[in-house]
């Protein structure tokens, strides 16, 4: 079995529609979070190729504005259609990189992304792009240079949330990847330069937050900054883009809560709770990691996540019997592993999982799935993002008491709730402040807004709202 695929050469950065030599010559190396090995080097940029990238992106900026709906229409149907071609080995790329397992990888990391470009052209047509008020006309004007930053975890699905409207819009960007996760952000420049799309609409700088990510959020020729990541960076660029009163859209942390109310089916509900609190390792910004339980169901809650804890399949993302990869890097693993033990110095129960290496993998940087009971609101296991597979249980009394620890969060961005009759839980749903909330296992909708609200930050991303933040209004009188 495939543990690892061969990785092209990155030595260069995508620049004005040209892949040419970075100023500097430092690089990153990439490597396989399964078997810890180095699998790439990608060029650490800095600010003066990020100069290079904006002057490129600004020099594009007006006639890709003037471009048609259709023609960038056309481009993004064609994005699409190339990375739905190479979907399979884009896959095999971000499990290289980040240890997803590669059916997920297929499904959601190319899944979603392929579906971001191919539904633009639909998301344009239904946006109003002008309307009369009045004696006015309102017209959409695209913002301009838009400096996009992605995290690690959904590498190719966060470029595209941000990257896909932003060019739909008319808009020109300046691309930066993780450093963690690069890979997959080639491969798109690569299907850009192919599908022809003109010089500088879309530039590509690899390297480190502290150097090329600061350089583009302070840079005086950007018009946005569109930002998926940690709450530490986001508040940092908030202040940064607010002193230079450019908008930032922010994507941030979430600590989400699931709440099983009493006429649920508690077993339903916590496998449902379960799987999306593992998904990709944990690593998942919508992750439920706090699962709120009636007192007297809790030994009943503890025993049925247990046993879905324990049945998960850990192992090599390439074999397709895997359910849970490792975490993305050593550093990652370790954070978690110390959170973990802070759980129970802080004096919740480990009910499965741990913090030691799990059986039977002599290498991979893997995090058993963990599950905590008799954890209080205000442990900082249950307030803080540990962005790992581990879950906590919250036991409450009474139905005011479920929904006054889940909205117990700085955090706002996703949730859910269970019960035996939908519009019971939906009036629960209505009293959680956050982003997005499902109820019964409603499904991911990738065409409903997507963000947060406090320290998940704001602005939203996908569907026709996450195409208006890519716009200003201008009002012409007549
Ligand atoms: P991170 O904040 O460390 O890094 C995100 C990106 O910002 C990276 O490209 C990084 O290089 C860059 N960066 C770092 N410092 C910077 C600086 N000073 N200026 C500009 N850019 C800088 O986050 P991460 O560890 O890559 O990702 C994990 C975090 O992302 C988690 O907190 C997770 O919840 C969050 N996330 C949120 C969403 C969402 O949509 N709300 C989605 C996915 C991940």
């Amino acid at each position: 079995m495939t543990t690892t695929i061969p990785i092209p050469v990155h030595d260069r950065l995508y620049i004005g529609g040209q892949w040419i030599q970075p100023i500097g010559d430092e690089t990153i190396d990439v490597v396989n979070p399964y078997t810890e090995e180095v699998i790439a080097s990608i060029p650490a940029g800095t600010a003066a190729d990020v100069d290079r990238a904006v002057a490129a992106a600004r020099a594009a900026f007006p006639s890709w504005a003037a471009t048609s709906v259709e023609q960038r229409a056309a481009l993004l149907d064609a994005v699409a259609e190339r990375l739905s071609e190479r979907g399979d080995e884009l896959a095999a790329v971000i499990t290289s990189e980040l240890g997803t397992p590669i059916g997920l990888s297929r499904l959601i990391q190319v899944g979603l992304p392929t579906m971001s470009f191919a539904t633009m052209r639909g998301l344009l047509d239904e946006l109003t792009l002008e309307e009369e008020v009045g004696n006015s006309l309102v017209v959409r004007e695209p913002l301009g240079v838009v400096a996009a930053i992605a995290p690690w975890n959904y590498p190719l699905h966060q470029i595209a949330a941000k990257v896909a409207p932003a060019l739909a819009a008319g808009c020109t960007v300046v691309l930066k990847p993780s450093e963690v996760t690069p890979l997959s952000a080639f491969a798109l420049a690569e299907i850009f330069d192919e599908v022809g799309i003109p010089p500088g609409v879309i530039n590509l700088v690899t390297g480190y937050g502290q150097v090329v990510g600061e350089a583009m959020i302070g840079h005086a020729d950007v018009d946005m900054v569109t930002f998926t990541g940690s709450e530490g960076v986001g508040r940092h660029i908030g202040e940064v883009a607010g002193r230079n009163l450019v908008p930032a859209a922010l994507e941030l942390g979430g600590k989400s809560a699931c709440i099983v109310l009493d006429d649920a089916d508690m077993e339903l509900a916590i496998i449902a709770c379960l799987t999306r609190c593992l998904l990709n390792s944990g690593q998942t910004c919508i992750a439920l990691t706090r699962l709120i339980v009636p007192r007297e169901r809790v030994p009943e809650a503890e025993a049925i996540a247990t046993a879905v804890a324990e049945a998960h399949k850990l192992g090599d993302p390439f074999d397709p019997a895997t359910q849970l990869g490792p975490l993305v890097s050593a550093q990652q693993r370790d954070r978690v592993r110390e959170w973990i033990r802070r759980g129970t110095q802080e004096g919740a129960r480990l009910v499965t999982g741990g913090a030691e290496q799990p059986a039977g993998l002599s290498h991979g940087y893997f995090v058993a799935p963990t599950v905590f009971s008799d954890v209080r609101s205000d442990m900082p296991i249950a307030q803080e993002e540990i962005f790992g597979p581990v879950l906590s249980i919250i036991a409450y009394d009474g139905e005011e008491d479920a929904i006054r620890i889940a909205n117990d969060s700085r955090f706002g961005l996703s949730g859910a709730v269970w019960s035996g009759h939908e519009g019971h839980a939906l009036s629960v749903a209505r009293r959680i402040r956050t982003g997005q909330v499902d109820i019964n296992g409603g499904a991911f909708n990738p065409c409903a807004p997507f963000g947060g609200v406090d320290c998940s930050g704001h602005g939203r991303e996908l569907g026709t709202h996450g195409l208006e933040e890519f716009f200003y209004l201008k009002s012409i009188q007549r």
